[in-house]
């Protein structure tokens, strides 16, 4: 997958939503569920809400790829976040400055979301952070598959320090992408160990 010298990916849909401001450097690729419809369902969502909430690639579940906002912008998706450079040491705070985010098209836990999109059988499971046991819309392959290739595009191109959840920099807050999301595979797809270190 090829991503362009202004910084779009050449096989995505561009679905443009203007602002964010520069970012020079990009350390970080952060994973998120959309808790949503469709890719655009949510994309549309995001113009609709105009308060800069967004992610840079939003992915459907049959493996359609939307880019939004070139990576060389920031884009709203962590919020109040915060991660150590497993490199560095060094903790970055708010990383919407120094992140790629992508969202995976996925209802999460919400068995309303999980019935009406999803065509597979939901995971039952404790999120890692706490929480009952409960549903999880499962990922299908095409849609990982997609997300695999963005990933090792970006961690290649930008040469990115870490691959990590919005559950991992923001674990008070947010669950998403959540136990059905096979970060440990993504991950060594893209050339880091294990699952992420908090
Ligand atoms: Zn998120």
């Amino acid at each position: 997958m090829k991503i362009t010298d202004d910084h779009w990916l050449e096989d995505a849909k561009r679905v443009p939503l203007p602002g964010g401001a520069v970012m020079s450097i990009r350390r970080f690729l952060v994973m998120h569920f959309t808790s949503g419809a469709t890719a655009m369902s949510s994309i549309n969502y995001w113009k609709e809400l105009g308060n800069g909430v967004c992610a840079h690639v939003v992915i459907d579940r049959d493996g359609t790829i939307y880019q939004c906002r070139p990576f060389n912008r920031t884009c709203g998706h962590a919020g109040a976040s915060q991660w150590k450079d497993p490199n560095t040491g060094i903790t970055y705070f708010d990383l919407n400055s120094c992140a790629i985010g992508i969202e995976m098209a996925n209802g999460g836990d919400s068995d309303s979301l999980i019935e009406r999109f999803s065509k597979l059988k939901p995971l039952v499971a404790r999120h890692k952070n706490g929480g009952p046991v409960k549903n999880w819309e499962k990922y299908p392959k095409a849609q990982l598959d997609a997300c695999e290739a963005v990933s090792k595009a970006l961690v290649a191109r930008y040469n990115l320090d870490d691959l990590v959840g919005h559950d991992d920099i923001a674990p008070e807050r947010k669950v998403d992408p959540g136990p059905a999301f096979p970060m440990q595979a993504m991950r060594e797809a893209c050339g880091f160990q294990g699952l992420p270190k908090p």
